[in-house]
């Protein structure tokens, strides 16, 4: 026993110790500058803590932890290393629906153990597992949607109420279980399938714009669950790693459902189905421009803005853009980048394609800071961006982006839109913006589209 005191005491240090690495962690990621450093340190740490579990005393099954973490670490390794950057956001949802699983699956085992016994760490033991789950099967569901597995948004006729029945019911036999002093295997299963299926019936008919608040708000469930859990197993760094990523997670979740500007209860109980239909029907035709005027407007222009949106992505056509950029800088030509919140598929998506295409950071602007700057441009290139710059969005109270703040790219004199085809944008409405006036479309796939306009404006510089 006496033995055992240091040991303990070693490991509960390098827990703390690991805790506050996230946290440093955390804050380095706040910068795009510092923000790879951060992310090396979290995985250290990560390390470090899974490390220091093995000298637990009375450990047992060292096999299996190890075959459990070679297989977590070549299933992550090789998906990291092969996941799209535009698929990077199912790729968040599954990894952050592990989490919440692997909560609820501790909750289970110290239920299946008998190792808790009323009080507080049963009342969080049932807490984190009723919300673990949740966030397992709702992130599953998730993930299923935007891998494009699960292409329908259904609601059931009474679906709010289902929602209210299934999480009473859920509550009720968690209830029985804190009440219980060795509770009972069917209420434990039934409580577990409750809360299963709770997850699942409160994400299926949620979809289109809605999904990232989402994903963000099961990330959020997903860290509290931890914390609970941490503190059922009296580990300070998963108390310490479920607090930050709860609290960020519900941070994010509230500035993404503002940049959306859809109250996050309003996301839950009347979400905007995956092909959303509404809105009034738009009119005229969209006007084609071909790429040498695309070039010429832009070069000879004194003020572009460039809106990337999903589209680029996709293309992987970042670098072509930075290119055409530095060029039209070169002839005197005042280039940034407007990043709408949502753009793409993924928050800060577009930050992350542009930084690792090399656009320094003093060229990016948030849609606070260069929405009233649009007026004053002579060009707005919108390159396969489609629902962030939708005036509708402004004005057209039947459409249901209606309230969400846009880029004002259709303010500018002049607007260019690089896209495909006549597709619509990722929540399936037309977009009015493409038929305006002002605006021309330069279609294409956007790398080939922009390298393009990358010869004119090297043929007008010479
Ligand atoms: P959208 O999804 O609204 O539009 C993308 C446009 O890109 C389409 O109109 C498409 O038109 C065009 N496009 C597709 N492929 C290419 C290509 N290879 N080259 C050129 N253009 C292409 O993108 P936005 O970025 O404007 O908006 C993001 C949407 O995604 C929002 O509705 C947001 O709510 C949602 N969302 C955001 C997430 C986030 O966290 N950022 C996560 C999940 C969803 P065409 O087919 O004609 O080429």
């Amino acid at each position: 026993m006496s033995a055992q005191f240091p040991v303990l005491g070693f490991i509960q240090a390098a827990y703390f110790a690991v805790a506050v690495v996230f946290i440093l962690g955390l804050k380095a990621m706040s910068s795009p500058v510092t923000a790879r450093r951060g992310v090396v340190w979290a995985g250290y740490a990560m390390i470090a803590a899974t490390l220091v579990t093995f000298a637990w005393p009375g450990m047992q099954n060292f096999g299996l932890m190890a075959l459990a973490i070679a297989l977590g670490t070549v299933v992550a390794w090789v998906s990291g290393k092969k996941v799209a950057m535009t698929d990077m956001p199912q790729m968040v949802a599954i990894y952050n629906g592990m989490g919440g699983g692997a909560a609820a699956a501790i909750a289970a085992l110290e239920f299946a153990r008998g190792e808790v016994h009323g009080g507080v760490a049963t009342t969080l033991a049932v807490c984190g597992a009723l919300i673990g789950s949740v966030a397992f099967s709702g992130s599953c569901v998730a993930f299923a949607k935007l891998q494009g597995i699960m292409k329908k948004a259904w609601r059931l006729p009474a679906q709010n109420a289902a929602n209210v029945l299934l999480a009473l019911a859920a509550v009720a036999l968690g209830y029985l279980i804190v009440a219980a002093d060795s509770p009972a295997p069917e209420h434990v299963l039934g409580f577990f399938a409750l809360a299963l299926a709770l997850g699942v019936v409160l994400t299926v008919p949620i979809g289109g714009a809605d999904m990232p608040v989402v994903i963000s708000l099961l990330n959020a469930f997903t860290g509290l669950a931890v914390g609970m859990e941490g503190y059922v197993l009296g580990n300070p760094a998963l108390i310490v790693a479920g607090i930050v990523v709860g609290a960020s997670g519900t941070l994010l979740t509230q500035l993404m459902a503002k940049a959306m500007n859809r109250p996050i209860s309003n996301v839950i109980f009347t979400p905007i189905s995956g092909a959303a239909s509404g809105g009034e029907a738009v009119e005229g035709e969209q006007k084609e421009v071909g790429a040498m005027d695309a070039a010429a407007v832009m070069r000879y222009a004194s003020k572009v803005i460039i809106v990337p949106g999903y589209g680029m992505a996709v293309a992987g056509a970042q670098h072509k853009v930075w290119e055409m950029t530095e060029l039209l800088e070169e002839a005197g030509v005042e280039v940034s980048f407007a990043i709408h919140p949502v753009a793409g598929r993924m928050p800060g998506h577009m930050n992350v394609l542009l930084a690792e295409a090399g656009v320094p950071y003093d060229k990016i602007f948030d849609l606070e800071e260069i929405n009233g700057d649009f007026p004053q441009a002579d060009v707005a290139l919108v390159i396969g961006a489609n629902d962030v710059v939708n005036p509708s969005a402004r004005t057209d109270k039947s459409s249901p982006i209606f309230g969400m703040p846009i880029l004002n790219a259709d303010l500018a004199q002049n607007v260019i839109v690089v896209k495909r085809g006549k597709g619509t944008g990722y929540s399936g409405i037309e977009n009015a913006l493409f038929y305006k006036d002002n605006t021309r479309l330069l279609y294409g796939s956007a790398q080939q589209a922009i390298g393009e306009v990358i010869q004119h404006v090297k043929a007008l510089s010479v």
